[in-house]
């Protein structure tokens, strides 16, 4: 089967779905660690350092070689579990999950199985509408990453029509937390939502942690996205007593956007397969973010495939239980709490509050007032220009290339009155065209209002004397005539000009007695 054909399977309409159908997620978040070197060794973590630069053998599974537990890891991963409502194991054990694959040189991971360090955990998340779904926490474990395989040759950077592939094995070994939903249910219409919102309040919460960089751009933090249907209950009440549907699992789904289009694509791809009365099959796949759908990718193999089993090169973790509440006096503020003191310190309503979380703004604009900015400045850029921006690139707005630092510098500009807003928007332009900070970029654009009185002046009294009549009119008392003046003056000053500053003067010149 090629791509193509793959690529334009039937969907149905999303209403549709949910007149006959009840959607269940499950949602798999890896977290990359922010620990200064690996899992099981002393190999640095840095991110985008020559490729195969930091390994060493145990991190390249050569033979003899044995681990040792990162305890920076655990500490990590017990705080994450606290975080996250969970309870901490007494003792938990390492495992083995066999499989091939280029990337990972021992042949196996080394990840947990049916012993997790946190389990049976929950968080609550905040929707749209101001409402709050609870999203159980099964499990959170820890493991190692892969290494990465880049396809060199194909047109779609994936195996299947590549010339050949290299292995960076940099990435192999770095410490890794698995978070585990129960599965989702009833969420109904907006399971869509409730993914996005839950990824976005998870990598809030990781990022006040501070354990991970949580950069879902360079796959610090990736989500998978477990979607099944079944059919829609006559009584509501009943719905849970209906068996799951045939799950697949979206891979790699690496941004909030992304995620809340896998579960809404997914969701009208189930529906057309099971509207035909074929079956899903069990499967991971791929998701393409250019073309907003799925492709197959594996049948997924059963847990049983993998052969775990524990790992003997590793004596269990046993954290004390002072260790544990030494770490949870460490917690960060609770996120509900600290989103109220956020709204309450930028004086903004619940409604721009809510459109502020929605658009996963909010760690954005409190890094932007640390570094300097209004908060009302702050949200007019984020929520305004750079949100249209990123929309129409579909990217979120972490991701944009403009920085929380840089939203500060441009606020200063416009406070200060160098810059007005169109020429903040130029100025935008620059920045997002790699042209440097907001400053660098007015500055070499020559970017700047006049400021100095005597052209302005000068131009104010160029445009009466070319309008008389309409200047009459503002003599006469009629003074939303001077906005024809006002639009002149823009004109005349190319765009340089104060436009409070012209109505001034325009003002003072027709109406002072
Ligand atoms: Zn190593
Ligand atoms: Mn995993």
């Amino acid at each position: 089967m090629s791509t193509d054909s793959r690529a334009t399977e039937p969907v149905v309409d999303y209403d549709e779905v949910l007149k006959k159908y009840d959607p269940v997620m499950g949602l798999e978040v890896h977290v990359e660690l922010n620990t200064a070197t690996k899992m099981f060794c002393g190999c640095a973590t840095g991110f985008g350092a020559e490729p195969n630069t930091q390994v060493c053998p145990v991190c390249l599974g050569l033979p003899g070689a044995l681990p040792v537990v990162n305890a920076a890891a655990v500490d990590s991963a017990i705080r994450i579990g606290l975080a996250l409502n969970c309870e901490i194991a007494q003792w938990c054990r390492f495992a083995r999950k066999n499989y091939f694959y280029p990337d990972m040189p021992k042949n196996f991971q080394t990840s947990q199985y049916d012993e997790p360090i946190d389990f049976n955990g929950y968080l609550d998340v905040e929707l749209a509408d101001g409402s709050t779904f609870r999203v159980e926490i099964e499990r959170a474990h820890m493991e190692e990453d892969t290494g990465k395989s880049l396809h060199i040759g194909g047109a779609t950077g994936r195996i299947h029509g590549a010339d050949h592939s290299l292995v960076d094995y940099n990435r192999a070994g770095i410490p890794l937390v698995e978070i585990v939903t129960r599965p989702i249910v009833g969420a109904g219409a907006r399971a869509p939502e409730v993914a996005k919102a839950y990824v976005a309040a998870l990598r809030d919460l990781l990022k006040a942690l501070k354990v991970s960089d949580v950069r879902m751009e360079q796959g610090s933090l990736r989500c998978d996205v477990n979607l099944s249907l079944r059919p829609k209950a006559e009584d509501a009440n009943a719905q849970n007593d209906v068996p799951l549907g045939t799950r697949t699992e979206t891979k790699n789904v690496n941004s909030l956007r992304s995620v809340e289009r896998a579960v809404r694509f997914e969701m009208t791809r189930h529906a057309a397969v099971l509207n035909s009365g074929a079956s899903i099959l069990q499967e991971t796949r791929h998701w393409h973010e250019d073309t907003g759908v799925t492709t197959s990718g594996r049948v997924k193999s059963d847990a049983d495939d993998y052969r775990y089993f524990p790992e003997p090169d590793l004596v269990p973790v046993a954290p004390a239980r002072e260790r544990v509440e030494e770490l949870r006096a460490t917690m960060p503020e609770p996120p509900a709490e600290r989103r109220h003191r956020l709204q309450n310190d930028w004086g903004y309503s619940d409604m721009e509050m809510r459109d502020v979380m929605n658009a996963g703004a909010v760690l954005l604009i409190e890094e932007s007032v640390a570094a300097g900015a209004t908060p009302a400045g702050a949200r007019k850029w984020w929520m305004g220009e750079l949100a249209r921006r990123a929309s129409v690139e579909g990217r979120d707005l972490a991701d944009f290339g403009v920085t929380p630092a840089y939203v500060a510098e441009l606020d200063a500009l416009v406070a200060s009155g160098r810059l007005n807003d169109s020429m903040a928007r130029q100025v935008l332009d620059g920045v997002l065209a790699g042209e440097g900070s907001p400053l660098a970029v007015a500055d070499a654009r020559g970017l700047q209002l006049v400021s100095d009185d005597g052209a302005l002046s000068a131009a104010v009294d160029a445009v009466i004397a070319a309008n008389p009549e309409v200047a009459d009119k503002v003599r006469d008392g009629k003074l939303q005539a001077a906005g024809a003046l006002i639009g002149q003056v823009m004109k005349e000053m190319k765009g340089q000009a104060d436009a409070a500053k012209a109505r001034e003067l325009i003002l003072e010149k027709l109406t002072a007695s």
